[in-house]
């Protein structure tokens, strides 16, 4: 299996990049923000406790988004590879994702970290605030998102790259620009 990480702040255009990459590599999508946001829209009891944080810019709790993405991740086990959007965001969740791996002997093949511009960041974010009407984009909101991502998911990075496992493109550059110096990474690992 090959199995990649996405990272990268709020509005680095994860969600756009993933969906190119599972789209030309035939990988399966699994995005926290996503499967959260389906919880929401179908008003399930756990879609009303996910929506007191998610509205809030703060973090599910990490036993929460375990459990859910746990779920998902083990019905996709024999797919040729799984791209995990938005998670994990902070080291217990990293750890936890090692840990259901390597008991499966499957490893995080490679991290590509998308990074951006803060100010630019929030011009996008506010933009697809207008756009899309997304609860969580709101000043307010985004100036959390960010801040949360700076203090418990950045230091992630840091982490991945001890394992020699992480590599940076720049987000700043357009989509297609983004995903050729995506390609060009994964490119090294499988064939296209
Ligand atoms: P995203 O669509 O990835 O920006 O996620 C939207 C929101 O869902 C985040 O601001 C968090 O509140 C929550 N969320 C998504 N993924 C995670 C995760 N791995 N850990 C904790 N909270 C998450």
């Amino acid at each position: 299996m090959f199995n990649i990480c996405l990272f990268g702040p709020p509005g680095c255009g994860k969600g756009t990049q993933a969906a190119k990459i599972i789209e030309k590599y035939k990988l399966i999508h699994l995005s926290t923000g996503d499967i959260f946001r389906e919880e929401i829209k179908n008003k399930t009891e756990l879609g009303l406790t996910l929506k007191s944080y998610i509205d809030k810019g703060a973090l599910v709790p990490d036993s929460v988004v375990l459990r859910e993405l746990y779920k998902r991740a083990i019905e996709h086990m024999d797919s040729k590879g799984l791209v995990f959007d938005g998670f994990p965001r902070t080291l217990l969740q990293a750890d936890m994702l090692t840990r259901l791996l390597y008991k499966r002997r499957i490893p995080i093949s490679l991290v590509i970290s998308i990074d951006a511009n803060e100010k630019e960041l929030f011009k996008r974010l506010l933009k697809r605030a207008q756009e899309q009407g997304r609860s969580d984009d709101n000043e307010l909101v985004i100036n959390n998102r960010i801040e949360v991502y700076k203090n418990q998911t950045f230091p992630l990075l840091n982490y991945y790259e001890k394992q020699g496992k992480l590599h940076r493109v720049e987000g700043m550059n357009s989509i297609e620009k983004v995903f050729e110096d995506i390609e060009s990474i994964i490119s090294k690992y499988i064939k296209g």
